[in-house]
């Protein structure tokens, strides 16, 4: 019997159970299969946050549900004290996909922009500065927090690490400017997310890898949320013609199960040496085993190229919503990476209209409605999605 505490929505039982860091919608999800939750009354929702750009795969994947099933019946972890088969080929096969040479595992995409930072402080001993970009963010951790530049995440939370110089996104006179013989590492998102689903001009990164070079620099992609085909390339970087020293993965890479990593090249691949860092749970055998299984449907053949193909249809559609509808300025995006920049409407509040329409979708920053779908979504999805995000912004 539930006891008569325990009664109530989920909303009024969490608000006295849990310390109130979301604002969550009052939706309480119940089930889900590929792009479609279901929630407690049996309401069907088109799911285009993918757990903010996690569940690449969408949900209850059978390539995801086999890993687990058979990752259950074995050990799950054993610490890092040993060598584990999973965790050794998931490291073996990012290298591949990457370019870059080691891994380092962990759990989230706050804990890799850690393990970037202090990565580079080892690597670039002597240089206390990092650069960072206006509007990015990297998590919320103090570290990743320190290069995280939005007051709305900072302000509260002083003193932070010193020696970030912040410098607007795109400007890359500016950032050059920045980076200097104290600089150990610039770190900067692909396309920014939270920030407001940007991609970087044209260049931009191609200018911030000469500078990092010019300067012995070295340059930290955060491809948390770009990252495992979001874009439409296995890393947002490919896409851009340049290789970084350090990258930062995590969301997608576990498709619901929590996994973040590192992947480090050159002289910051040598950085780290026994006891400098390390995760109990990073690199465990039932996230490795999940991450692999990822892999396993995201490099296969056709699979970027179906996402680069998608998102073309969902850009082309947003752009002709934008075209015809007055609130709706701007699309932006890559892959399947979108933000439908607003005018006079808030973005918050077509979230809430789409809603009603069955539609989740979340917002980055006022007025961009984001859309970050299962990268398998299909092409019926999409147009369904375009025809209820049109006929919401159209009330
Ligand atoms: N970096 C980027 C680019 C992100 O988008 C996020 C999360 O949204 C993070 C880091 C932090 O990841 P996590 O929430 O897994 O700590």
């Amino acid at each position: 019997m539930t006891p008569p505490d325990w009664a109530g929505t989920l909303a009024e039982r969490g608000a006295g159970a849990l310390l109130p860091t979301y604002a969550r919608y009052p939706i309480e999800v119940a089930s889900g299969r590929g792009c479609r939750l279901v929630d407690s009354a049996g309401r069907e929702y088109l799911d285009l946050v993918a757990g903010i750009a996690v569940n690449a795969l969408g949900h209850a994947h059978p390539a995801i549900a086999e890993a687990i099933r058979s990752a259950a019946g074995g050990v799950l972890h054993v610490s890092n004290l040993y060598w584990t088969e999973p965790m050794v080929r998931l490291a073996e096969r990012l290298a591949s996909a990457s370019g870059m040479e080691k891994a380092f595992f962990c759990n989230s995409g706050a804990e890799a922009v850690e393990a970037a930072l202090k990565l580079a402080r080892r690597a670039r001993p002597g240089r206390p500065k990092l650069v960072a970009f206006e509007r990015s963010f990297h998590g919320r951790t103090l570290g990743a927090l320190s290069v995280t530049a939005q007051p709305k995440y900072q302000g509260p939370f002083a003193p932070l690490v010193p020696g970030v110089e912040v410098v607007p996104y795109g400007d890359a006179g500016a950032a050059a400017a920045a980076i200097d013989g104290s600089t150990s590492a610039v770190v900067v998102e692909v396309v920014q997310g939270e920030g407001g689903v940007r991609p970087a001009p044209s260049g931009f990164l191609a200018a911030l890898r000469g500078a990092c070079d010019a300067a012995g620099a070295l340059l930290i992609v955060d491809e948390v949320q770009t990252g495992v085909g979001r874009t439409g390339t296995f890393y947002a970087y490919q896409g851009e013609g340049i290789v970084p020293d350090i990258v930062a993965t995590a969301k997608g890479l576990g498709g619901g199960v929590a996994i973040g990593a590192i992947l480090a090249r050159g002289d910051a691949a040598a950085g780290f040496g026994p006891g400098d860092h390390g995760s109990t749970f990073g690199g465990n055998l039932l996230a490795a085993a999940v991450a692999n299984a990822v892999l396993d449907v995201v490099l296969a053949d056709g699979f970027l190229e179906s996402v680069k193909r998608k998102g073309e249809r969902l850009g082309a559609g947003l752009r002709a919503i934008v075209s015809r509808c007055p609130a709706a300025a701007a699309a932006r995006g890559r892959g399947l990476m979108w933000g439908l920049v607003l005018d006079g409407v808030k973005a918050g509040d077509l979230v809430l209209r789409l809603h009603d329409r069955g539609v989740l979708t979340v917002p980055a920053g006022p007025d961009v409605l984001r859309l970050v779908p299962p990268l398998t979504i299909s092409d019926a999805e999409i147009v369904d999605a375009l025809s209820r995000i049109d006929a919401a912004l159209e009330m």
